[in-house]
């Protein structure tokens, strides 16, 4: 560490959002370019270099992250750089998407803010696009054997850039028009603009990896005989398979899924289209779901005009503390957040009825209601206890001429045919069951990522496919020399 007394005497500070006013007119990331490399050097010097970096262990990748603390602390970007690319491909999305379980693992916030190590990942990962730290890196030698990859999130993108670089040879089938998964069609540009995705793409083509778009395998190409064309496959397709809401009213029109809604949004953005044909623009919008999709829900309603947006969540507001007892550090804690939508919702009053931003805690939808046509125009809701059970006489109806639900995810979509053409066993939570080595039950077949974990992170899908990786290039050589962060059984940090 550079400076001993750095955490002592520097407050953290983080990257500047952009006020709320100018940011929910565009759709550009809400931070203010530009803002966080004259801070960022100072921020790294709190890092303590301590003895047990807990951070470590609460990051899924193993990112190294004192190390590249005090490397930033010195201005050191090209190490820096390095240090970070050794355990993580694309420190770019994790920069601007990750929720940062090594901040509540830091040992500085045991009693006191911890290091912003996000923004310092982020700091590095577009210092190095700058510079130019970061060129392709083909492989010397080429194996000669031959990997496909199904899908095209960062599961499947870390996964082929780690093979493609060990000199195997890579195709990526994605069903979409363009790659990406979820960081294309879900993620909404104001959290990662997609110009960090396509410079990524550019290197990964300049490697080798081959991308094959708008290829469903299971519809457009038959899995079982694209198993015997290649010498290994890696299932990434995953887990986009939405929860409903069975609930009176539940047919009437302007009733949407979110993973409807977004990917439309995005496609705006990509110049497909010049409106959404689901645009909330004048409507009074309710999203059902109080995760991280329905936060992306409310932060594109407001870009596109809604008359007022409500969020129901059907847990409690959290505290703003951790409960010391039931969740210590370093583990993450369920804590109130407020995210940059949240923060905008609060700003413009979306939701007049909701506290402080557009949440409405501890509530559950009980029916909709139509006009004579056949459209929402109301919403029923019921205030629950701690067991999820309605609190009677607190019933009462919110305007709503569009609703959208994000209730999560069960599993991996099944319509495709993929699941059966290859005869794969699925586990109890619907997910692709694998052993431990990421093996499926059909020999040479792989599964990583969400399809089989779960929903779950972008920093996890990477760790993921880093590791399914280093399975394959064992299965296909006979050894490894690829880093495996993680096993399948891996869970996040819990008391
Ligand atoms: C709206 C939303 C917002 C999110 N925001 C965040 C966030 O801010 N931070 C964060 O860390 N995580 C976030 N997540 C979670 C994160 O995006 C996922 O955990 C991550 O993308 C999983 O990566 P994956 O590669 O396993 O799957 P995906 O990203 O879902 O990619 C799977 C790909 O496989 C393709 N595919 C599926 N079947 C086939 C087939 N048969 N043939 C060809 N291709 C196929 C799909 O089209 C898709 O492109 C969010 C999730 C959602 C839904
Ligand atoms: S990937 Fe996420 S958990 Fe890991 S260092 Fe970056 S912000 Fe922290």
């Amino acid at each position: 560490m550079a400076d001993p007394k750095g955490f002592m005497t520097t407050p953290r500070q983080e990257w500047a959002r952009r006020p709320v006013e100018e940011r929910v007119r565009d759709w550009d990331e809400v931070y203010v370019p530009g803002a966080l490399l004259p801070i960022i050097s100072k921020q790294a010097d709190r890092c303590m270099d301590c003895g047990v970096p807990f951070c470590h262990e609460a990051c899924p990748l193993g990112n190294l992250i004192p190390e590249w603390n005090d490397l930033v602390a010195r201005e050191d970007w090209r190490a820096a750089s390095d240090r970070l690319h050794a355990t993580n491909n694309f420190p770019e999305f994790t920069g601007r998407l990750c929720p940062a379980p090594c901040e509540a693992g830091c040992v500085l916030a045991i009693n006191q803010p911890a290091v912003t190590i996000k923004n310092v990942e982020c700091a590095i990962a577009d210092r190095a696009w700058e510079e130019g730290f970061v060129p392709a890196r083909p492989p010397e030698r080429l194996s000669g054997k031959t990997v496909a990859v199904i899908g095209s999130g960062p599961t499947g993108l870390a996964a082929a850039q780690q093979l493609t670089r060990a000199g195997h040879t890579v195709a990526v089938y994605e069903k979409d028009d363009r790659i990406g998964g979820l960081m294309r069609y879900g993620i909404p540009s104001f959290k990662m603009e997609r110009r960090h995705l396509e410079r990524r793409l550019g290197q990964m083509r300049a490697e080798g990896t081959r991308f094959r778009t708008s290829t469903s395998v299971g519809r457009d190409v038959d899995a079982a005989e694209l198993r015997t064309r290649f010498d290994a496959v890696v299932l990434a397709t995953g887990a986009t398979a939405w929860r409903e809401l069975p609930v009176p009213g539940r047919e009437l029109q302007g009733i949407h899924q979110a993973m409807r809604y977004l990917p439309l949004s995005n496609r705006v953005g990509e110049g497909d289209l010049a409106v959404s044909p689901l645009s909330a623009a004048g409507r009074h919008v309710v999203i059902v779901g109080g995760g991280d999709t329905g936060a992306d829900c409310l932060g594109t309603a407001v870009r596109e005009g809604a008359a007022s947006v409500t969020q129901l969540d059907i847990y409690a507001q959290p505290e703003a503390a951790r409960d010391e007892y039931a969740e210590p550090w370093p583990t993450y804690p369920k804590i109130y957040r407020l995210s940059p939508a949240h923060e905008e919702a609060g700003e413009l009053r979306t939701a007049p009825a909701a506290h402080a931003d557009a949440r409405v805690f501890a509530a559950s939808t009980l029916r909709f209601s139509g006009d004579e046509g056949g459209h929402v125009r109301a919403l029923e809701l019921v205030e629950v206890d701690e067991r999820r059970q309605p609190v009677p006489g607190t019933e009462r109806t919110i305007p709503a001429d569009m609703v959208l639900l994000a209730l999560g995810f069960s599993g991996p979509d099944r319509e495709d045919g993929l699941v059966e053409q290859l005869g794969l066993v699925l586990d109890q939570r619907g997910t692709i069951a694998r052993d431990i080595g990421f093996a499926t039950n059909v020999p040479g077949v792989f599964a990583a990522g969400d399809a089989a974990r779960g929903q779950s992170l972008i920093v996890w899908a990477i760790a993921e496919g880093r590791a399914v990786a280093a399975a394959v290039d064992r299965y296909l050589t006979g050894s490894s020399q690829l880093p495996a962060p993680i096993s399948p059984g891996d869970k996040p940090m819990r008391v």
